[in-house]
């Protein structure tokens, strides 16, 4: 057996107190904003969605909104044609 060891650091999260999300994927969330302009009016959505611990996440009001963003990113890319692969085409 092989056993890797890791410190990430890690932030706590505002709504929750939980300990979830590395500096570095809130990082990598900006950078999709930046890369994607359509997306730039959502940055602020997409970054407090990104902020949500696994449990949050699970909440009813946090998926409803998480769908809803994701149907405006979605509305974003298909007026630029540029439709994000649904689960269908991802599995071919
Ligand atoms: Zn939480």
């Amino acid at each position: 057996m092989v056993v890797v060891k890791a410190d990430i650091k890690l932030l706590r999260r505002s709504q929750c107190g939980a300990f979830f999300v590395s500096p570095r994927q809130i990082e990598n969330a900006s950078r999709i904003t930046v890369n994607a302009k359509e997306y730039a009016g959502s940055r602020a959505e997409i970054k407090q969605a990104m902020e949500l611990c696994l449990n949050c996440r699970m909440k009813i009001v946090n998926i409803r909104k998480a769908k809803l963003l994701l149907a405006k990113l979605t509305d974003k890319a298909l007026e630029r044609g540029q439709a994000p692969l649904n689960r269908g085409e991802a599995l071919g």
